[in-house]
C-alpha cells in the first residue's frame, strides 16, 4: 500500500487518477496456450483495434511490491482482443509461454472477481489506409490482428501469414480463411524462418500495401528485411512491433 493510503478507498482513488480498474468476469481457454480474459466494469475506453494496454501484474500500491523489487516488473503489455463499449467489457487473450515470469504468474492466478488495473489503451499499431493490408506474425501477434481484421471494411483486401506451433493453436481470426497459416511444430518462434519463407511465398499485388508485422523481435525484423530488401516496399509501409524476444523481459 502507498504510504499514507490506509483506507482501500484512498488506494482506489489513487489508482483511478492514473489507471483504469475493472474486474475479471470470465476466463475461457483459447487455442494453444492462450486464455481469453473478460474484464468488466471498464466504461468509456478510447480504443483503436491494434492498440494494447499495460497491465499491472503486481499491485504497485502494496509495500511488498516495492520492498521485493517486483515493481520493476509490475507492468506487462497485452493487445486488446475486443472492447464492447455497450457492455463496458474489454477482452484480452494472454499466452502462457511457459517461463516463470510475472505475466505468466498473473495469468495463472487470474480468477473471476479479481481486480484488474491497467493503463488506458495506447499505441500506433492500427490499420492505415492502403490498397490492401498484409499481416504477418505468430500467436501473440494474432491477438492484435484479430481486432484489426474485425475492424477492416469488408471490401478491403487482406493478405497475410499467421504462424502457430500447431493447427489447433490458431485463434479464430475474422477473415482467417483469407490468410495463409503455417505451423512451426516444436521449433522456436524466435528467428522463425517458417514465417519469413511463408511471407516470401505469398502472391501479392505489384504495388505495396501496408504490412503489419508483430511478434518475436528477430522474426519481425527478418520479415521487414524481406519486404523492404527483396520486394522493394518503402520502409514506411511496413509497421513492425516487437512483442517479445528470448532473454528480454517486458518489451514495453
Ligand atoms: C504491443 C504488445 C502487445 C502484446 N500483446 C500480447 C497479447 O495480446 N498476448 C500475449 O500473450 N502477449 C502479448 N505481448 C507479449 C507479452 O507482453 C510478452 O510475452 C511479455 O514478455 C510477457 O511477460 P512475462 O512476464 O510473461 O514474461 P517476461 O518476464 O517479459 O519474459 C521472460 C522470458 O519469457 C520469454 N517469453 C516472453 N514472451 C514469450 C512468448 N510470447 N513466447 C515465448 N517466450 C516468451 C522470453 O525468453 C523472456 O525473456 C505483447 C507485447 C507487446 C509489446
Amino acid at each position: 500500500m502507498v504510504a499514507g493510503a490506509s483506507a482501500s478507498g484512498v488506494r482506489g482513488r489513487i489508482l483511478d487518477l492514473m489507471f483504469v480498474r475493472g474486474r475479471i468476469e470470465e476466463i475461457r481457454p483459447a487455442p494453444g496456450r492462450m486464455r481469453w480474459i473478460r474484464v468488466g466494469g471498464v466504461p468509456g475506453l478510447a480504443w483503436t483495434p491494434g492498440q494494447q494496454v499495460r497491465l499491472h501484474v503486481a499491485d504497485i500500491t502494496a509495500a511488498r511490491t516495492w520492498v521485493s523489487g517486483a515493481v520493476r516488473h509490475a507492468l506487462r503489455t497485452y493487445s486488446v482482443w475486443d472492447y464492447d463499449a455497450d457492455a463496458d467489457v474489454m477482452e484480452l487473450c494472454v499466452m502462457d509461454h511457459g517461463a516463470d515470469a510475472p505475466g505468466v504468474r498473473w495469468l495463472r492466478d487470474a480468477r473471476p472477481g479479481r481486480e484488474v488495473v491497467f493503463g488506458k489503451p495506447e499505441g500506433t499499431f492500427g490499420l492505415r489506409p492502403a490498397a490492401y493490408h498484409l499481416f504477418a506474425g505468430e500467436e501473440t501477434a494474432s491477438v492484435a490482428f484479430g481486432a484489426m481484421l474485425r475492424a477492416a471494411a469488408p471490401g478491403e483486401p487482406v493478405h497475410g501469414v499467421i504462424e502457430t506451433a500447431r493447427p489447433e493453436d490458431r485463434l479464430p481470426l475474422p477473415r482467417g480463411d483469407e490468410l495463409t497459416w503455417r505451423h512451426r511444430g516444436d521449433a522456436s518462434a524466435a528467428g522463425s524462418q517458417t514465417l519469413v519463407d511463408a511471407v516470401r511465398g505469398l502472391e501479392l499485388p505489384e504495388e505495396p500495401g501496408i504490412a503489419y508485422v508483430a511478434g518475436e523481435a528477430r522474426t519481425v525484423h527478418a520479415v521487414r528485411a524481406h519486404l523492404v530488401g527483396e520486394r522493394g516496399w518503402p520502409r514506411r509501409s511496413v509497421l513492425v512491433k516487437a512483442f517479445w524476444t528470448p532473454g528480454k523481459r517486458g518489451m514495453e
